[in-house]
Parts: structure tokens; sequence; C-alpha cells
């Protein structure tokens, strides 16, 4: 087996402005946690730089319009129609170098996917992919280029079957819509309900249209899920679904937004949901694309992107720092000397309003699969 780290040091470097809570650099603290927890270093990795890429491959998931506007923004300049296009907003401000580092950033997953495909290559992680809400037309939710899309539509290409799962604690509602009638795609997402966040989407109701009937799967999560009912509707939706639909490629957009410290969600989960679910997606296919996506505690981002990286690779992380005097303390592990977040439970009149509401979107997705 062998498996690819992408990171550049000058990608992570990027800066969207001091009060976005978009942060690149979040890719950097992944990198130096892996390292220092022993889970870079083996044969069969390598890490390598993203390329960037030709206009023709970002044509796979953007207009040509779009795609001037873009790179004219990239290139500093600054006009009324660009907000028709979704830049000029606090979210998706209009940055110089946008152009050159998003296509970088979507290189990155782009060439991860061909090494899948043609290669023996089974495992990519690119933290400084997953941008999930970027539409043909239009920048959205920190995200101008979607590098999930372009590498999805890729593998059609070589006709390959693809299950993107998206645990980003926001609807992936990008990648929805690109392939929304599309049946060699099938697309699962869990998020925090559109009812309270953006993107405002992603009901349970939202299923695909056409020969992609059936083939698109919304989990919309109420406020305050914990852990417990998060890994319940994991095991009895997602499992069954992704065993069923038997995908050549596993498309996994692993943003950490779902944890409970992020301060622009409401979900309450720990790492130890997040990591289980990693284990269970590395049980479901050979060949696995994992991506970064939202995260904006950024330690405890590094820290599920590293358990992550680790459990695809099936190493354990051992701290090499453990014990030395003056060796570094990383951000909020410091709590529990551990990688692992101590257990977090939802007790209460709380948990069963959670559990009501979940038992809903649980019922209908069951009796729609036939599960
Ligand atoms: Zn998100």
């Amino acid at each position: 087996m062998h498996s690819i780290f992408y990171y550049s040091h000058q990608l992570a470097q990027y800066e969207f402005g001091p009060d976005h809570p978009f942060k690149p650099e979040r890719a950097q603290k992944a990198l130096e946690l892996c390292n220092r927890y022993g889970v870079l270093n083996q044969q069969s990795m390598t890490i390598k730089t993203p390329p960037s890429l030709k206009r023709e491959t970002l044509l796979l998931a953007h207009s040509d319009e779009y795609l001037d506007v873009l790179e004219r923004i990239g290139a500093g300049e600054i006009f009324q129609e660009m907000l028709q296009f979704g830049i000029g907003t606090e979210d998706n401000p209009p940055l110089r170098g946008i152009y050159e580092w998003s296509s970088k950033c979507a290189g990155a997953t782009w060439e991860g996917m061909i090494e899948l495909l043609d290669k023996d290559t089974d495992i990519v992680f690119n933290p400084l992919g997953g941008f999930h809400h970027a539409r043909r037309s239009r920048a959205e939710g920190f995200c101008y280029i979607n590098d999930l899309v372009i590498a999805i539509k890729e593998a059609l290409n070589y006709d390959r079957k693809i299950t993107y799962l998206d645990i980003d604690a926001h609807h992936g509602n990008g990648v929805q819509e690109a392939f929304y009638r599309e049946d060699r795609v099938q697309f699962i997402s869990i998020h925090e309900s559109g009812k309270y966040i953006y993107p405002y989407s992603g009901t349970v109701e939202e299923s695909g249209e056409g020969k992609g009937e059936g083939f698109t799967i919304n989990i919309p999560l109420p406020p305050k899920t914990d852990d417990e009912v998060y890994l319940e509707v994991f095991h009895r939706i997602v499992v069954p679904l992704i065993k069923d639909f038997g995908p050549d490629v596993l498309v996994a957009e692993i943003g950490a937004d779902t944890m409970i410290s992020d301060p622009l969600t409401d979900l309450m989960l720990t790492n130890n949901s997040y990591t289980e679910i990693v284990r269970e997606i590395k049980g479901l296919c050979r060949k696995i694309l994992a991506t970064g996506g939202g995260g904006y505690d950024i330690y405890r981002t590094a820290r599920c992107w590293t358990l992550a990286w680790a459990i695809l690779n099936e190493v354990e992380p051992v701290d090499e720092f453990a014990g030395r005097v003056g060796g570094m303390m990383f951000g909020p592990e410091m709590e529990v000397s551990s990688l692992y977040d101590r257990p977090y439970r939802v007790t209460g009149p709380q948990k069963d309003t959670i559990r009501q509401e979940v038992d809903k979107v649980i019922e209908y997705l069951i009796k729609r699969h036939g599960l």
C-alpha cells in the first residue's frame, strides 16, 4: 500500500485576512502534529506538493465566465460584477492570488484522484482541499474552486463509481448540485440542519433527480447532537448505504467543524466519534481520497486530521516528545495529554428532544432506501 499526504508550506501560509475564520495554516499544524506523533515517516508514505491545474481541468466544475472573473480578482482587480459571482462578501473576499491558490489546492485533490485510479496508491489526504460549497459560477462559504467536483468528474471520465461522504458540519451543497442527476456518484452528507446554519439546504427530502434519484442522501442533525447519536446515525444509515453501493473510490470530506469547540457550528462531537467514523470509512473501500474542509478551532482540527491520517494508514500515534524536558506542548492536547478528547455526552430533556428529531430522519431514510 502506498499513501500520499499533500502539503505546501507556501499554500498553508496563505491568508484570508486576520478576521476571517478560514485559516489555511491548519494544514501546517496538522503536518507538524503528524511529525510529532511519528505517523508520517513510513516508507510507504510520500509528501507531495500540490500541482497547479490547467483551465481545461478547472472547467470540469466551473464556467469559463466565472474562471475569468476569478483570474482577474486574483490579479488584484476589484469590480462591481464580481458580486454576481459571489465574490466581495464577508465570506468570500476578493483576495490577491486566490486563482492560483485555489487552483493548486484543487490540483492536489485532482492529482490524488488520478493516483488512486491509475496506480497502486490506496490512501490520499489533502488537508488543503475540501471546498464543497463552491458552485459552478459562484464562490460561497469560503470556497472558490470546488476541488471535490473536479476530482469526481475526472473519475467519471475513467468510468468509476464514487461515493462522496461529507462529514463536515455544513451541507455539501456545491457537490450535491454537481451530481444531483448522476447515478455513478453516491452523495452522502451528514450535517447540522439547514434550519439553523449555512447553507440552509440539505433536507432529508433532497434525494436526487432523474437517474440520480436516490443517490443523494442528506442527514440533517439538530444543534447539540453528540457522539452517541451521531454514531447511531452513521451505523444505521451510512454504513449500509455505502456497502450496498460498492464504490471504486470513496471521497471523504473530513472537515472538523462538528467538534464541540468549533466557533461556527452547534454540533457537540468529540474526536472519539470522528475517529470511529474514519475507522469505519477505512473498512468500506480500499481506495480513499480524504480532504480537509471546515474546522475553525485550528488546534482541534489539526488533532482530528492527524488521527485521521494515522487511522487511514493503520499506524499508531506515539508522542515522540513525551517526557522530554522542554518538549513543546501543542494546543489543547495539554488538557488530556493525548490526541483523543475526553468523552462528552448530552443528557436530560435536551437529549430526548435531539433523539426524537434524529429518529424521524432515521425512520425516513430507512423507509426510503429499504434498509
Ligand atoms: Zn463546514
